[in-house]
């Protein structure tokens, strides 16, 4: 069978909320900064660190105090950025610099609205733009902005001089966006897999199957460029019973995540089992693919889940070698 002219390529997302505990001296930094302040760590040596450092970089100690440092500040240095990214904190072009805030001994990273890069330049003097919303962390200041310029609200209502709640714990989301390429060995098998048929590879040295292809046998070394065309029927090798909710969990739990090997393959693949109760879910049971209804067929994700087929058992040693 031929390959794909080109491998397949889609965009592919990743992503999460990180909540983190902020620990007594961040804690400190971002109750200051909901409260539209600028907190530096007193060090043993008497410098001064904004932002603070959790431990002391001489002593290891937690910082003996803190201070009020800036708001304003100066450019030590800098960078510009022509194209942001998704989650930048500008959506325009923008410097990052490397600011030592008033009464600060160390320069901190920040966005600094300036234009153009033209009007960048180390040592200029700049001032926070706070954001809108408070308590998010070092984003509740939106950039730093040229001196003078008087963009974006100094401190918004309600938040300048009062006493802010303690922050705790932030949220910070973490995504990570890019294309992805599979092998031409995986363009095969998806491409066929769109067609409702499950393709693997041998090896021709080990003779061994391979589903989804690999493109090479990991044992051997040598190319897999056989293709073998295979039953959407398997056995149930082993499993887990997922009772822990999760966010962007697409099944009620509990439910049950197993590795399945296809008759005919060597390595087991992951799937879903339904269609029974978890609790009757075992190693050995014979399943087969139930294939979405074919109007909702897309490449990669054609097989919903695998259900029991009610055959009996497999035995031990016909898969122990394929755990
Ligand atoms: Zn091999």
């Amino acid at each position: 069978m031929s390959q794909p002219p080109q491998p397949l390529h889609a965009p592919l997302e990743i992503s999460f909320d990180y909540t983190r505990s902020l620990g007594p001296t961040l804690s400190a930094f971002v109750t200051a900064l909901a409260g539209r302040r600028i907190l530096g760590a007193l060090a043993s040596d008497g410098r001064v660190h904004a932002p603070p450092f959790e431990y002391d970089p001489r002593t290891g100690e937690p910082p003996a105090g803190f201070v009020e440092v800036g708001p304003a500040g100066s450019v030590v240095s800098w960078t510009w950025t022509d194209r942001p990214l998704d989650g930048q904190p500008l959506d325009h072009p923008f410097g990052w610099a490397l600011i030592r805030l008033d009464d600060a001994d160390t320069a901190m990273l920040h966005a600094v609205d300036a234009g153009s890069a033209d009007r960048m330049r180390t040592g200029m003097r700049v001032t926070p733009r706070w954001a809108p919303n408070a308590g998010n962390g070092i984003t509740d200041i939106a950039c730093f902005e040229p001196q003078g310029a008087g963009g974006g609200p100094a401190a918004p209502a309600g938040t300048a001089g009062a006493a802010p709640e303690p922050v705790a714990i932030i949220t910070t989301p973490v995504r990570l966006s890019y294309d992805h390429t599979v092998s031409p060995g995986e363009s095969s098998y998806l491409l066929a897999l769109a067609e409702g048929r499950l393709i693997g590879q041998r090896c021709p040295v080990c003779r061994k199957v391979y589903l989804p292809p690999r493109g090479a046998c990991p044992v051997d070394g040598v190319p897999t460029r056989d293709e073998v065309q295979l039953p959407d029927t398997g056995i149930v090798t082993t499993f887990c019973v997922v009772n822990v909710p999760f966010q962007g969990q697409q099944f009620p739990s509990p439910y049950v995540a197993a590795s399945i090997l296809i008759d005919g393959a060597d390595i087991p693949f992951q799937h879903l089992i339904l269609g029974c109760q978890p609790e009757e879910v075992r190693m050995g049971m014979r399943v087969r693919a139930v294939w979405k209804p074919r109007e909702q067929w897309d490449v990669g994700h054609n097989i919903d889940h695998f259900e029991p087929s009610g055959e009996p058992d497999a035995p031990y040693d016909s898969y122990a070698s394929h755990l």
